[in-house]
């Protein structure tokens, strides 16, 4: 059988290890609700990330939906976000009744372009939701201050960005609160799962409420809540796959730089920009192919399907385009992300990325760019 290469491949610890972690539950049979295990990654995180505070939730679109809500911004209320992201942040400022404005993106970090948000503000805008594309830090600083002058909130999708530090401080303690992704495929998972890292200890129990019914205990029920707790058997994947992060970044790093040599210098081929300050966590490989070299990424997306390599059109189409969203005329026109949208290319990137398969990628791509 041909060897099949996906984009990605899930961490995960030695069985023994995770039936070790799980033994305890036989015990208690305590499997959610804030259990045991659950307790345990809750401060082993807090720790990990270096961030104040911490919220673990069911998965990370719930846990950006339910911080929004804890937020409590007005109906029809208006969110200045990135239309080059993962369906997810998008929706999760829809599903809260507000209106997602779509601000254009930086050409090198493919993060919201600091530099147009102001342009973007009105009297109903209550907050900015960024997204740390590829682990991409945003021009947090520049946001902070823009924040600051119009009083708005700033939530961070940072589903891209576990482990990553800024100017020696966890990604997460930058805005008002951010949300990390545990999903299978990302750098860090907990099967799938999610948290909201926040800086006013108050909303925690905002959280805490809304992320189980909005029960605040036996007789009193305050807010319209979901059901998005974490389980015991996620957290016990999380607690083994935690002890193991260093690791797998570091061979992730390894992955990263094979392509790097691989594909410096090659004409038409746009690597991911460096960044100073950052702690980078490799979690993605992306490439933008130029259109002036007579070849596209959708070619180049088909030539490595052929031989059994999925890489992704990862973010394409924009979110602002979707079907549900696009009948809205109001929509800003973001030409950057646009054109993004259409050379981008994720290429396979896990931990266990053999580097003589991402040779292989890579001479797929190089013997595409030369013909
Ligand atoms: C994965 C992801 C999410 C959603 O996280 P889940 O844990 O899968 O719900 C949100 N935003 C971005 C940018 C993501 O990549």
């Amino acid at each position: 059988m041909k060897k099949k290469i996906l984009v990605t491949r899930s961490s995960m610890p030695d069985l023994e290890e995770y039936i070790e972690e799980i033994r305890d539950l036989w015990d208690s049979h305590w499997l959610t609700n804030m259990g045991e295990k659950h307790n345990v990654l809750e401060r082993e995180l807090k720790e990990y990330l270096q961030i104040p505070n911490i919220s673990l939730f069911s998965n990370g679109h719930m846990a950006l939906e339910l911080v929004i809500q804890a937020m409590g911004f007005p109906e029809g209320g208006e969110v200045i976000t990135t239309p080059f992201t993962f369906a997810s942040t998008t929706h999760a400022i829809v599903r809260n009744g507000l209106k997602p404005i779509f601000c254009d993106i930086s050409e090198d970090t493919y993060t919201i372009d600091a530099s147009k948000i102001e342009e973007l503000i009105t009297d109903k805008t209550c907050a900015i939701v960024p997204v740390h594309v590829y682990g991409n830090v945003c021009d947090v600083e520049k946001i902070e201050a823009i924040a600051l002058k119009n009083n708005l909130k700033v939530i961070y999708d940072a589903a891209h960005a576990f482990g990553i530090s800024y100017k020696g401080r966890g990604i997460g303690s930058y805005g008002d609160a951010s949300m990390f992704s545990f999903h299978a495929t990302k750098v860090y998972n907990t099967i799938e799962g999610g948290a909201i890292c926040f800086r006013d200890e108050r909303l925690g129990q905002r959280l805490n409420q809304l992320k189980n019914f909005g029960i605040e205990d036996e007789e009193h029920v305050l807010g319209v809540g979901a059901n998005a707790k974490m389980n015991e058997f996620q957290a016990a994947m999380g607690i083994c796959n935690l002890r193991h992060i260093e690791t797998e970044i570091l061979k992730r790093k390894k992955v990263y730089e094979r392509y790097l040599e691989n594909l410096n210098n090659v004409p038409g081929i746009i690597l991911p920009h460096h960044q100073c300050d950052v702690k980078p966590n490799y979690a993605y490989f992306p490439v933008l192919i130029d259109n002036k070299y007579d070849i596209n990424r959708d070619i180049v997306y088909n030539r490595l399907a052929e031989r059994g390599i999925h890489a992704r059109k990862y973010f394409y189409p924009l979110t602002s385009t979707y079907e549900c969203y696009a009948t809205n005329s109001s929509i800003t026109k973001t030409p950057i992300a646009l054109s993004i949208s259409k050379q981008v290319l994720t290429l396979p990137m896990y931990a266990d990325l053999q580097l003589e398969d991402v040779d292989i990628i890579c001479k797929i791509i190089k013997d595409g760019v030369a013909q």
